[in-house]
């Protein structure tokens, strides 16, 4: 049952997994330095990632694909944790954030959801059944006018 893919498998399956990687979609050279985790598994420029996982670390997924962030989520600890998802198959993965990954980057994915809400926010408090509240103050300027 030894196919090449195993066999080339077992090599990665070998190597240390804080190695240092070039990234696939910036191309920066990336290393375990800042991770502040054991298995560095994405860039911490751009958050994104190789579909070579089945579970983190194990190396069993053939799939090879990019995988980009596409969102975040708070496990129970209240560690942040990254969603990613394959551009070649489509698969979901969740991956910790390192402690060196881009701010700016994670916040964007946490607020996008908020930025682009699929109903007009402008309707959320007819849809909800609550009279729209005014500013008081400028209310009160109005009627002295
Ligand atoms: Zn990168
Ligand atoms: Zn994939």
């Amino acid at each position: 049952m030894k196919s090449p893919g195993k066999i080339k498998r077992a090599a990665l399956a070998r190597d240390d997994h804080n190695e240092a990687f070039r990234c696939a979609v910036c191309g920066r050279e990336v290393d375990a330095q800042g991770a502040g985790t054991r298995h560095r598994n994405h860039c911490p420029h751009r958050l994104s990632s190789l579909h070579l996982d089945d579970t983190p670390g194990d190396r069993a997924e053939n799939c090879g694909g990019v995988m980009d962030a596409v969102g975040v989520w708070v496990r129970q600890d209240g560690e942040w944790a990254l969603l990613h998802r394959c551009r070649a198959c489509g698969a979901f993965h969740s991956n910790r954030v390192a402690a060196d990954d881009n701010p700016a980057l994670l916040l964007q994915l946490a607020a996008k959801p908020l930025a682009e809400p699929p109903f007009p926010l402008s309707r959320l408090c007819e849809m909800i059944g609550v009279e729209p509240s005014e500013p008081l103050e400028r209310s009160k300027q109005n009627e002295s006018k």
